[in-house]
C-alpha cells in the first residue's frame, strides 16, 4: 500500500508545483520526498521542485548545521533529524575541517548521508 495515493489513484488533484491539475491520462511522476511521504507533480515541474529542494538544502546545511556545528544559535531542534545530521556534521568537521566552509556544503551533506546510511539500499533506508 502506498500512504500518498489518494482514493481515486491521484495523490493530488492539483500539481505540488505549479498548482495545475492534471489532465486525465496525463503522465504522472511520484516525488519520494521521504519514506512515506510523496508528491505528484508534472513531470516538467520536476526540474523547478528539485532546483527549490537544492536552495532548501543549502539554507539547512550552510545557515543551520554550520552553525549548530559552531556552537552558536540554530533553528535545529533537539532530537529532531536535523539534530541528528548536525550532530553527525559535527563529528564530520572535527575530523575534516574544510567540511565546514560554506561553499563544500554539498560536500558535507554528502558525507552525513553516508553516516547516516552507510548500507544505503532503497528496502532498508526506513531501517532504524
Ligand atoms: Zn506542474
Amino acid at each position: 500500500m502506498n500512504d500518498y495515493y489518494a482514493d481515486d489513484g491521484w495523490l493530488y488533484k492539483r500539481c505540488a508545483w505549479c498548482g495545475k491539475p492534471g489532465t486525465k491520462g496525463e503522465e504522472i511522476e511520484i516525488i519520494q520526498v521521504s519514506r512515506c511521504e510523496g508528491l505528484w507533480m508534472h513531470p516538467p515541474c520536476t526540474q523547478g521542485y528539485s532546483e527549490w529542494c537544492e536552495r532548501e538544502d543549502e539554507y539547512f546545511w550552510v545557515n543551520e548545521v554550520l552553525k549548530f556545528v559552531r556552537g552558536e544559535v540554530s533553528p535545529i531542534k533537539p532530537g529532531t533529524a536535523g539534530e541528528g545530521a548536525a550532530k553527525i556534521a559535527k563529528d564530520l568537521i572535527t575530523k575534516t575541517p574544510s567540511l565546514a566552509r560554506p561553499e563544500n556544503w554539498r560536500l558535507l551533506r554528502a558525507a552525513v548521508e553516508a553516516g547516516l546510511f552507510p548500507h544505503h539500499r532503497s528496502n532498508e533506508v526506513g531501517r532504524d
